[in-house]
């Protein structure tokens, strides 16, 4: 006798294996402290274009060797920024201070793509993962950064076509952050694969309101949250 697999029984069956998915709420006390950095390597100039489905666009970086490339220090391994997008609200939920039901205005995930070469960074941790995610709230604040290229940026997610610049405000603020949660994870959309090593800071990126209103028809949807099950969710701050 011989079985079929119908996408039916596939679909079920992802169902009981999904263990590992994408986003979750990080409850600060449930997770466990481990000392580990991530060093930034993003150039000043990072450019790109506009790419993909309404409700799935993507700022996709240029390819401009490896020289050029903004590459961050992860683990074991050297990582290059691939791919940034939106979602507005955030998909990742934190309890903390800064919000009432956990979520924040908007996040910013910046995909980065694993390089194969060896690097010495004093952390032995390989991570068996297909991308490395750093994601990033945002709260909108009238005290938040405004400027011509963020709004020319965020506007640009609608025309999709010219060569933009990452503005250098998001650049200067995604940089200096320090403290973040570190989890293994899923992509947030399907088939939410699980094999993301997620990096999700604690401080807000602050933005002027004005400047995040023309990317609300392009931002992906932000996916409910998800069981933790057996994971540890660790940080890398006391
Ligand atoms: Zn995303």
């Amino acid at each position: 006798m011989t079985s079929t697999l119908t996408s039916d029984k596939v679909e079920s069956f992802l169902e009981v294996v999904r263990e590992q998915e994408s986003p979750i709420r990080i409850y600060p006390e449930q997770t466990a402290f481990i000392s580990k950095k991530l060093q930034f390597d993003w150039k000043e100039v990072i450019q790109g274009h506009f790419d993909g489905d309404e409700g799935h666009k993507n700022f996709v970086v240029d390819d401009c060797g490896s020289k050029e490339s903004s590459f961050v220090f992860f683990g074991s391994q050297k990582w290059k920024l691939a791919k940034i997008h939106f979602h507005r609200r955030s998909e990742h939920l934190l309890e903390s201070k800064l919000s009432k039901d956990g979520s924040f205005d908007a996040e910013i995930h910046f995909i980065h793509a694993p390089v194969k070469e060896h690097v010495e960074t004093g952390d032995k941790m390989i991570e068996p993962s297909e991308n490395l995610v750093l994601g990033t709230f945002v709260v909108e604040s009238s005290a938040g950064a405004k400027s011509d290229e963020l709004m020319s940026f965020f506007s640009a997610c609608e025309s999709g076509e010219k060569t933009v610049r990452l503005p250098p405000e998001i650049i200067k603020q995604v940089t200096k952050l320090e403290h973040f949660y570190f989890y293994r994870g899923s992509l947030t959309t399907k088939p939410y694969s699980e094999n993301i090593s997620w990096v999700v800071f604690e401080s807000p990126l602050q933005l002027d309101k004005t400047v995040l209103d023309p990317i609300c028809p392009t931002t992906q949807e932000a996916r409910k949250g998800q069981p933790w099950n057996r994971r540890f969710v660790l940080r890398n701050f006391e």
